[in-house]
């Protein structure tokens, strides 16, 4: 059994004020697999204080200092890979081959575009060669509080905690209290580096304790929050008696449109994609949107491709798919599941209860729905597991109207082979992110929602600017 009760505060493992122990539970086997602490109120305040009394000199410090720093970073990181994917596949449930690629590899790759950005970040720039006595001087915000969900662990941590490096930030990370192990690995990389004390913090607890305590403190200059909609709201409430800055990334229900002349392909990779991660995906493509004169093919192509994904424990090899996080997260799937149903979504693949000769675990069959309907529950809910759902559309404009129907902002899809059409409605569509034709963003790219998908943006140059504000200053001197 591992026990890891100790935070990291002030460049030091300390023990809880308070012990306040809480079992984490591998969601392969439902078992207890580690104990850690919460903190309470003691431990936040102790790490806040920390940040803000490195602020002092970190907030100054040489950008190529910090650079050093970052780059050992990915140093240690990649020679602990192997450790933080048996942790992420132990917490959250990621395959092991997942967990060792996707998972890791998201951390290796923001950490890498970090570098990248952090290389030709200007911090000092020229208002205009109209005014060249005016600077705009980007400073960085000052502590902040860091709050990850459970669902790409290493992806949200390396995201938030390079960024305020590279800013200048001090900072205060409370990772998910489900999928806590990552980020103790993680802590251990940033000790391993040798950041200044203070510089980095990590206490765990759950949201109503740590994450409350954060969001309400009166030193923390700013939130960055990546989770479900439900908690950006009540941190955004709870930010606004101190009016930090709040960036959100929240929860989204991305159109996957599918017109007539898609590539072949383009309905197995919606499929596949949905599934990927067991649905636990904030981008996940879960509705697709299908042109009618391609529909029927295309259920049939789903159904293939759903029924071929298989399901197994976390620690064994291979591309099948993992359990869902909890207990809690199978029950919301299966009621939602259920809720399809009886709204008269016609399954075509997967459905309630466990897949087949797995009788313990938070497995979920892949699940598809065709003739849904985009008022239905199961078309506006996020779900957060292997369920996609599939509405059929005539025009672009009803495709795009269909997809623009939601609180959400996220990723939208498209899949067409003629160009313009493409860009047309990928400038129609409500979202922070749009991905055409099976190709991903770029390195750097930002990552961000619309609507009640969030308000930050994050990774590359976007993602440092986050953490930064701007100083306005006239009569700078050029001698
Ligand atoms: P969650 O909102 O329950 O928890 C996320 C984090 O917030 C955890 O650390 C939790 O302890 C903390 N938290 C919860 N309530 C809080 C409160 N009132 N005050 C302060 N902190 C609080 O989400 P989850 O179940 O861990 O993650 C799944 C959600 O995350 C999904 O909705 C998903 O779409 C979203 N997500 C979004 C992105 C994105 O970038 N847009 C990425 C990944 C996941």
């Amino acid at each position: 059994m591992i026990e890891k009760r100790d935070f990291y505060i002030n460049g030091k493992w300390v023990a809880p004020a308070t012990p306040n122990d809480l079992n984490v539970i591998d969601p392969s086997t439902e078992e207890v697999c580690a104990v850690i602490s919460l903190g309470d109120q003691a431990d936040t305040d102790a790490a806040v204080a920390a940040a803000k009394a490195a602020f002092a000199d970190w907030g100054f410090s040489k950008k190529e200092d910090r650079l050093a720093l970052i780059e050992k970073l990915l140093q240690v990181y990649q020679k602990r890979s192997d450790d933080l994917a048996e942790a992420m596949s132990m917490e959250m449930g990621a395959p092991i081959d997942l967990a060792r690629t996707a998972q890791v590899g998201s951390g290796t790759w923001h950490i890498q575009n970090f570098i990248t950005a952090f290389k030709d970040f200007e911090f000092d720039k020229m208002l205009g060669a109209h005014a060249p006595n005016d600077r705009l001087l980007y400073e960085p915000i000052g502590v902040c509080a860091l709050i990850t969900p459970w669902n790409w662990p290493m992806n949200q941590v390396s995201l938030k905690v390079v960024a305020a490096m590279a800013a200048g930030c001090t900072m205060v990370l409370k990772p998910s209290e489900i999928a806590p192990l990552s980020s103790i690995v993680w802590s251990e990389i940033v000790d391993e580096v040798g950041f200044p004390d203070g510089v980095y913090n990590m206490v765990n607890g759950d949201g109503m304790g740590v994450g409350t305590q954060l969001s309400t403190h009166p030193d923390v200059d700013m939130v960055s929050f990546t989770g479900s909609t439900r908690a950006g709201i009540a941190i955004s409430k709870a930010a606004a008696d101190t009016l930090k800055r709040v960036s959100l990334e929240l929860g989204g229900k991305g159109a996957n449109i599918i017109f007539d002349d898609a590539d072949d392909k383009a309905v197995k990779r919606g499929v596949m994609h949905m599934m990927q991660n067991t649905g636990q995906s904030c981008n996940a493509p879960s509705r697709m949107l299908v042109q009618r004169s391609v529909y029927d093919q295309a259920i049939e192509t789903a159904r293939e491709a759903a029924e071929k994904v298989q399901v197994g424990p976390a620690n064994q090899e291979g591309r099948h798919i993992g359990p869902v996080v909890s207990e809690a997260q199978w029950n919301k799937i299966q009621d939602l599941i259920q809720t399809g149903i009886d709204e008269g979504a016609r399954l075509i693949a997967g459905g309630t209860g466990r897949p087949e000769g797995l009788n313990k675990g938070y497995f979920v069959k892949p699940t598809i729905f065709a003739d849904v309907s985009n008022d239905m529950t199961i078309a506006r809910e996020e779900i957060f597991g292997p369920v996609m759902a599939m509405i059929p559309f005539d025009t672009e404009e009803e495709a795009v109207e269909i997809a623009n129907d939601t609180v959400y902002g996220l990723t939208n899809y498209v899949q067409t082979q003629d160009g313009q059409r493409a860009n047309r409605v990928a400038r129609h569509l409500r979202s922070g992110m749009v991905e055409m034709n099976g190709t991903s963003r770029a390195a750097g790219s930002p990552f961000g929602g619309y609507k009640q998908s969030g308000n930050g943006r994050e990774g590359g140059i976007l993602g440092i600017e986050d953490f930064l504000e701007v100083k306005a200053v006239s009569g700078w001197s050029n001698d």
